[in-house]
């Protein structure tokens, strides 16, 4: 809903938010993904360089798809196929967006299955999915996703499934990936922590809208939206003083995204809210937050909230 991403080459915007929030939805929407039926879209435009990928035919959307921008899934195992060897599926997907011989697509090949940190990868690549671990699978994927040189990757909640030490090691390879190739990166994410190692700038979502979008900084040290405010007090802290606080969740559950209650949808859960009126009854645009104007926030006291939560923020890091 009114969702506008806007990024530079090199830049990793991370979209944050619970389940349901609408982030891999927009994700799937911008490269035509979102299965129809169910799915359709209704309006609106997505500008890809000055043209709307909703204008263009099958044709012209798979040769946008993978060659300038790509995606990579949450998990690898429904997005690689199962029968073809890893090395047949990247080079398909070289021959097919970049016309070269079956020779320079399997060289290329092994450069990207290598450069995501695949040991002997020219042997490896005649290796069929089951073959690789979780982690080893995930940086398939994304050797897949890089190796047409997009200028966009989509990761969508790219570490979901795997353990924390894999995890590290796949967003280390992400981070390579950008510093080599200058691709920007829309990093889609529940985790908090992910989005403050990555991103540059952090789109907030809540009922399929943005709520904020600011750089890093602000989102975690003075946040202007009581749901972002939110999901940083209901995380825990590894070093923060044993036994003596509780965690703070955020009360109530996401809205259905086909009864969205009216004015801010978030009020049925906001602390700051102010009832009836304007919190119920007006929805808040994306208002500039007054101590920085790219950072915004769709709250009607989005200034007073970032103070307070500027102040609890750091009471609580007081107390480490
Ligand atoms: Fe809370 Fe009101 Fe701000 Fe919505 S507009 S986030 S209900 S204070």
């Amino acid at each position: 809903r009114e969702v506008s991403l806007d990024l530079d080459r090199g830049e990793v915007l991370g979209i944050v938010g619970e389940s349901g929030s609408g982030k891999s939805v927009t994700a799937l929407s911008i490269l035509g993904l979102v299965p129809n039926p169910p799915g359709r879209i209704t309006g609106g435009e997505i500008l890809w360089r000055d043209q709307d990928l909703l204008k263009l035919d099958d044709d012209a959307l798979r040769k946008v798809r993978g060659a300038e921008i790509a995606m990579i899934f949450q998990d690898p195992m429904t997005s690689l196929n199962p029968v073809y060897t890893i090395g047949q599926q990247i080079v398909e997907m070289l021959r097919l967006h970049q016309g070269v011989n079956k020779k320079e697509a399997r060289r290329r090949a092994a450069e990207v299955l290598s450069l995501v940190g695949i040991p002997r990868a020219e042997q490896r690549l005649d290796d069929y999915p089951h073959q690789f671990s979780g982690g080893m699978r995930q940086r398939a994927m994304i050797a897949m996703a890089i190796s047409c040189d997009p200028d966009l990757l989509i990761a969508d909640e790219p570490t979901t499934a795997l353990d924390v030490t894999v995890q590290a090691q796949v967003l280390e390879v992400l981070q390579q990936v950008q510093a080599e190739t200058k691709a920007a990166i829309v990093l889609i994410t529940h985790d908090l922590g992910v989005v403050a190692g990555m991103a540059d700038d952090v789109m907030v979502m809540y009922a399929g809208r943005a709520v904020e979008r600011s750089a890093v900084d602000n989102i975690f040290y003075g946040p202007g939206h009581p749901y972002t405010l939110g999901l940083l007090e209901s995380l825990p802290r590894l070093d923060e003083r044993a036994g003596g606080l509780r965690l703070n969740p955020i009360k109530g559950q996401p809205p259905s995204l086909v009864n969205v209650p009216p004015g801010c949808p978030f009020h049925p859960r906001c602390e700051f809210a102010q009832l009836p009126s304007p919190c119920a009854t007006e929805r808040p645009e994306l208002f500039s937050v007054l101590t920085s104007p790219a950072h915004r926030a769709a709250c009607h006291f989005a200034d007073e909230v970032a103070e307070r939560s500027a102040e609890r923020l750091k009471r609580r890091a007081e107390t480490v």
